[in-house]
């Protein structure tokens, strides 16, 4: 029998919490297990690699980040080994390169694009428990590279997927809760659920997986097993879901925090502007959604959309161009918003979730910027002080 585990940032925050997992690591390893282990870096470590590099550079050069951030899991898994050698036991660590993690894209948003596995079967072999830096990989030129934050999951998912084994993702709350526990504490525990609602779930902001990760699950039926780290408690399979009959229309609620709404207002009414701001931002690779767009007189209109605050220095940057260049259009952006999000399969089949919810936002004198839907999720975008009241309402009127 062989696994990977990943325990998150929080559970690896000392040496203390590393000794725990070591004990769990023995037991499971002295029974005859083949352990893969994933490291993030020690609890705020990423966070304080971004802030000195903001302090060294207002706009640091993206190699430079990655150089930077993969330090960080690194100190993870040489410390991890070391406890479990200071145990009696074979280990090994490797960071992404030695494990054989190829990369592409863009640095600080590289994708997986294969695994060599050869180097972590040779330690398998040889009776190492393999710990491996998550988040990094390298690319086809021999740079270091990262995934994007919570990038371990993807690590460890997509180790899983290679090696032809189970996933198990160890973090600080014991599983998958309807709605994020720390933003609501009545919120039910699930046992199960299913790729496709984690991955919309995990995409509409609920960061306890990253959602590549639970792609490359879906893709690969990978089963993932989320659990605590410290904690003797029950956690929840994300697996392929059986349909019964009587399924709730909503399993989850998510809060998508830190973007931004820009609003381009007396933009010339011909498509081609709207081509040229679009195209200009995908080849810059920024993601943006619920567009909407609202006729203004002479023949203009007023273009909406939003997309990650994490780009609003280089979204500036592309459309300054845009907007000098036509006389008259200006642009807005804000911050002081927030996208929640309900999800669940069984919207394909029930209807009246929406209406549902436009009742409470009239009864409660919620008012929302926009609304987007998917097959199984519907979308608002309000302003940040409606976040708790919101997630109260809507979680205690479809028991989350
Ligand atoms: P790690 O460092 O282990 O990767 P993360 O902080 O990335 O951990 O993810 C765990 C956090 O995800 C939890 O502390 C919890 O606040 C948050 N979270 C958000 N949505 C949910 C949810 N639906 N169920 C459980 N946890 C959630
Ligand atoms: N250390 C990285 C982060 O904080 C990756 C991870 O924890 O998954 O985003
Ligand atoms: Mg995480």
């Amino acid at each position: 029998m062989r696994t990977v585990l990943k325990f998150g940032g929080s559970s690896v925050a000392d040496i203390e919490k590393m000794k725990l997992i070591a004990d769990r690591l023995e037991k499971r390893r002295l029974a005859g297990e083949e352990l893969v282990v994933v490291v993030s870096a020690m609890g705020k470590t990423t966070n304080t690699l971004l802030s000195m590099a903001k302090e060294a550079s207002e706009n640091p050069s993206k190699r430079e980040m990655d150089m930077i951030l993969a330090t960080g899991e690194q100190v993870s898994i040489a410390l991890l080994s070391m406890v479990l050698q200071e145990k009696g036991l074979k280990s090994v660590s490797l960071t992404g390169y030695q494990a054989g993690i190829l990369t592409e894209g863009l640095h600080t948003r590289n994708k997986i694009l294969d695994i060599d596995t050869k180097n972590v079967e040779k330690h398998l072999r040889e009776g190492n428990i393999v710990v491996v830096a998550g988040f990094q990989g390298y690319n086809e030129d021999g740079e270091i590279t990262t995934l994007g934050r919570g990038g371990s999951d993807t690590t460890a998912v997509a180790l899983a997927a290679k090696l032809s084994c189970g996933c198990e993702i160890y973090t600080d709350v014991d599983g998958i809760y309807g709605v994020d526990p720390r933003l609501y504490k009545e919120a039910k525990h699930l046992d199960t659920i299913t790729y496709e609602e984690m991955k919309e779930m995990a995409f509409l902001g609920a960061k306890v997986m990253e959602p590549r990760s639970v792609d490359i699950a879906q893709h690969y039926g990978v089963v993932i097993y989320v659990g605590s780290a410290h904690e003797n408690r029950r956690g929840t399979y994300i697996r392929e879901g059986e349909n019964s009959v009587e399924q709730r229309s909503i399993t989850g609620l998510s809060v998508l925090e830190n973007i931004m709404m820009v609003t381009i207002n007396n933009l010339p009414e011909e498509s081609e502007n709207i081509s040229r701001i679009f195209t200009k931002l995908a080849e810059e690779e920024i993601n943006v959604d619920m567009i909407s767009q609202i006729p203004m007189p002479n023949k203009s209109v007023s273009l909406s959309f939003t997309a990650s605050a994490e780009d609003k220095s280089a979204m500036e940057a592309v459309l300054h161009e845009i907007i000098q260049s036509l006389s008259g259009v200006n642009m807005e952006t804000t911050t002081d918003i927030l996208k929640i999000s309900v999800v669940g399969s069984g919207m394909r089949t029930q209807s009246g979730v929406a209406a549902k919810l436009f009742k409470i936002f009239a009864e409660s004198g919620i008012s929302f910027k926009q609304v987007t839907t998917s097959e199984i999720s519907i979308s608002y975008t309000l302003e940040k002080k409606y976040k708790e009241k919101a997630v109260k309402l809507i979680a205690d009127a479809f028991s989350l």
